[in-house]
C-alpha cells in the first residue's frame, strides 16, 4: 500500500527484504529509496527530488520522522533503517548459490574498500567492486562502462543525499536488471570508521540525538526535524475530515 508523506509517499509493506529478494530473482530493476523527515521536507521544495521519489520502485520509511507522520495518520509501521535493508538483502544474496556481482560506489577509498572486505570475508562467493566517492570524471566514465559491462545485480551507492538517488536516477537505465539502492554513510558503518548509536537510542526514536553527539557540526542538518514535526502536525489537521 502507498501513503503519501507531504508530495511524497511511502510503501508500506510487511517485509521489504522478502520484496527486493522477489525482485533481484525475477530481475526486475528497481530503485529503493529509504525516506526519512530531510529528505521528505526537501522534495517539498525541490522539484527534481520530487519526481525522483516518484519515479523510484520502492520507498521505504526510514527514521522516526516518518513512522510519527504515519502514526499521525492512523498507520502502525515499524521503521525500516536503510542500512539495515541493505545488509538483509546482502546476507540474502551471500548465502544463496549464485555468485552475484555486487556494485559499491562512495566513501573514501579507504573506508569502500574496508567495508567489502567486511561482506567478502563473511560471503566468499560476493563478488564486489569498488569505486569511491571522490573519483575523478574520467574515474566515473570508468565505472559507467563497466557497470554496463558487467551487469551487477545489487548497486550500493553512498554518495549522501539527494546527490545519490539523482545519480541513480541518471544512470539506472544502464543495469536495468539491478536493485539500485542510495545507503548515505553504511559504508562508514560497515567499513568500521563510525558506529551507528547504541541500541537504546534506535528503539527510542532517538538516533539523530546520538548522531548529533557525534557529529555536532551536522546541527544544522538537523533543524529540519522540528520543522518536519510541526508540518506534519499542520497537514494533519489541515487534512482532517
Ligand atoms: N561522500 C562521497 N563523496 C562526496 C561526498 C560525500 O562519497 O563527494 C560520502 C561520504 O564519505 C559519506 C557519505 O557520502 O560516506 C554520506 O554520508 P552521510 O552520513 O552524510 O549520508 P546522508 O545522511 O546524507 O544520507
Amino acid at each position: 500500500m502507498k501513503v503519501s508523506v507531504f508530495n511524497s509517499f511511502v510503501d508500506l509493506l510487511p517485509n521489504y527484504t522478502e520484496w527486493l529478494g522477489q525482485r533481484l530473482e525475477t530481475e526486475k530493476g528497481s530503485h529503493i529509496i529509504t525516506l526519512n523527515a530531510e529528505m521528505a521536507m526537501l522534495a517539498r521544495k525541490n522539484e527534481l527530488l520530487a519526481q525522483t521519489l516518484k519515479n523510484a520502485d520502492l520507498i521505504v520509511p526510514d527514521g522516526a520522522g516518518i513512522v510519527f507522520y504515519l502514526r499521525l495518520f492512523g498507520y502502525q509501521q515499524q521503521r525500516c533503517p536503510g542500512i539495515e535493508l541493505a545488509e538483509s538483502i546482502l546476507q540474502r544474496v551471500g548465502e544463496s548459490e549464485k555468485p552475484y556481482s555486487i556494485y559499491f560506489y562512495g566513501a573514501t577509498k579507504e573506508v569502500v574498500t574496508k567495508a567489502s572486505q567486511k561482506w567478502s570475508q563473511q560471503f566468499p562467493s560476493l563478488k564486489i567492486t569498488v569505486y569511491d566517492g571522490y573519483i575523478s570524471s574520467e574515474e566515473e566514465q570508468d565505472l559507467l562502462k563497466n557497470l554496463e559491462r558487467d551487469q551487477p545485480s545489487l548497486i550500493f551507492i553512498g554518495l549522501g543525499v539527494p546527490r545519490q538517488e539523482f545519480w541513480i536516477e541518471k544512470y539506472r537505465h544502464l543495469c536495468p536488471k539491478a536493485l539500485w539502492m542510495g545507503i548515505g554513510g553504511s559504508f562508514d558503518i560497515w567499513s568500521g570508521t563510525k558506529i551507528r548509536a547504541p541500541e537504546f537510542f534506535r528503539n527510542n526514536h532517538l538516533e539523530w540525538l546520538y548522531r548529533l553527539y557525534k557529529e555536532p557540526y551536522r546541527w544544522y542538518r538537523m533543524l529540519v526535524l522540528p520543522q518536519f514535526f510541526f508540518a506534519s502536525l499542520i497537514y494533519r489537521l489541515s487534512n482532517k475530515s
